[in-house]
C-alpha cells in the first residue's frame, strides 16, 4: 500500500495508472476508519482495479462552534485498517497541501441544502463540495463511493457530478450499523454510556416511519409527527435537531410520499451530533434498501 501525501504525486501517479488501462475507485474519509468506511472500502476493491482512500478532515466543513479540532484521528490505526482491507493508495495530504491559497475560492451549493443538515450547519456542504472538487481533480476517479449514512451528502455528490460534468459514477452504499441498529460513526466514541445506550432508539425512530409508510400511510407530515413523537417520548438526554420525510435524492417536501423517500433525523448529544435515515421507496416494501446502486431510479 502506498501512502501519498502530496497533491502533485497524487495526480501523477493517478495519470500512470491510467495510461495502463486501470480503473480508480474512490473512498472519501475522514479517517478514524471503522466498518462503515470497510464497506465502501469492499465496494470500490469489488468494482475497480485500484482502490484510493483518502484520509482528510476538512476545516471548510466545519462550523465555527463545531468539533474539528476534537475530531477523532488516528492515522497509525487507520492505515493497517486500510492494508487489511487491501487499498491501493492511501492520500493523506495537510490543510495547506489542499488549501495552498486558504479558503479563498469555495463552491456554492444551492440546490438540496435547505433543509435536513443544509439548514442546520449553514456552509458545510459548501465546504463539502469543495473539497470534493479538488479531490476529483486530483483522483480523477471512475467511481466514487459514498455512504447512504450521509444520505444528503450523497444526494449533493449527485447534483454536483451532474452539475461539474464529471465523468465519475456514483456509487451510494448501504448504512452499517452496530448489532444493535446505532448506525456506525466515528463520533460514537463521544457518547458517555448512557447516551450510547439511548442512541439506539434515533434508528427505532426511523424504523416506526418505514412500518407506517410499509402499512400504506403516505402522509409525509403524518410520518413526521410519528417519528418526532417516538423520538421524544424515548429520548432523555439527546435533543432533537430535526426529524424530516422528504423526496429522495431531490429533498423537495411532498404532501403525499411517491417513488423514492427518506426519513431522517438528527440529534444533539453533549459531545456528538448523531445523524441516521432510511431511504427507501413506496413502490417497494423495503426495510431500507440493501444497495441503492442508482439513486435516480424512480
Ligand atoms: P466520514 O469519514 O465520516 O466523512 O465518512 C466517509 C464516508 O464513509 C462517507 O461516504 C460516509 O457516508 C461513509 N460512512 C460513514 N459512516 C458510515 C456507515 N455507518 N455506513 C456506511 N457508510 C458510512
Amino acid at each position: 500500500m502506498q501512502m501519498i501525501y502530496s497533491a502533485q504525486e497524487m495526480n501523477r501517479t493517478i495519470q500512470q495508472l491510467k495510461e495502463k488501462g486501470q480503473t480508480i475507485g474512490f473512498v472519501p474519509t475522514m479517517g478514524y476508519l471503522h466498518e462503515g468506511h470497510q464497506s465502501l472500502i469492499r465496494h470500490a476493491k469489488a468494482m475497480c482495479d485500484i482502490v484510493v482512500l483518502s484520509i482528510f478532515v476538512n476545516p471548510a466543513q466545519f462550523g465555527p462552534n463545531e468539533d474539528f479540532e476534537t475530531y477523532p484521528r488516528d492515522i497509525k490505526r487507520d492505515k493497517i485498517i486500510a492494508e487489511k482491507e487491501g487499498v491501493n493508495i492511501v492520500f493523506n495530504p495537510n490543510v495547506d497541501e489542499m488549501y495552498p491559497l486558504g479558503e479563498s475560492m469555495l463552491v456554492t451549493v444551492k440546490d438540496r441544502v435547505d433543509v435536513l443538515c443544509g439548514s442546520s450547519r449553514p456552509g458545510h456542504f459548501d465546504g463539502v463540495a469543495t473539497i470534493l472538487v479538488k479531490l476529483f481533480n486530483i483522483v480523477m476517479p471512475d467511481k466514487v463511493f459514498f455512504g447512504l449514512k450521509d444520505a444528503q451528502q450523497v444526494a449533493v455528490v449527485d447534483s454536483m457530478i451532474k452539475n461539474f460534468h464529471y465523468p465519475i459514477q456514483l456509487v451510494p452504499c448501504q448504512t452499517i450499523r452496530e448489532k444493535d441498529g446505532l448506525a456506525k460513526s466515528s463520533r460514537n466514541i463521544r457518547l458517555s454510556s448512557d447516551e450510547r445506550k439511548e442512541a439506539v432508539h434515533l434508528y427505532q425512530g426511523l424504523k416506526e416511519g418505514l412500518l407506517l409508510v410499509n402499512k400504506g400511510e403516505r402522509s409525509a407530515a403524518h410520518i413526521k409527527s410519528q417519528v418526532t413523537l417516538y423520538l421524544e417520548t424515548h429520548l432523555r438526554l439527546g435533543k432533537i435537531d430535526y426529524v424530516e420525510v422528504l423526496g429522495y435524492p431531490d429533498l423537495q417536501s411532498k404532501e403525499l410520499l411517491n417513488g423514492r423517500f427518506i426519513i431522517a433525523c438528527a440529534v444533539q448529544y453533549e459531545h456528538a451530533r448523531l445523524i441516521d435515515n432510511i431511504v427507501a421507496n413506496v413502490n417497494n416494501k423495503l426495510e431500507g434498501e440493501p444497495y441503492a446502486a442508482n439513486i435516480n431510479e424512480k
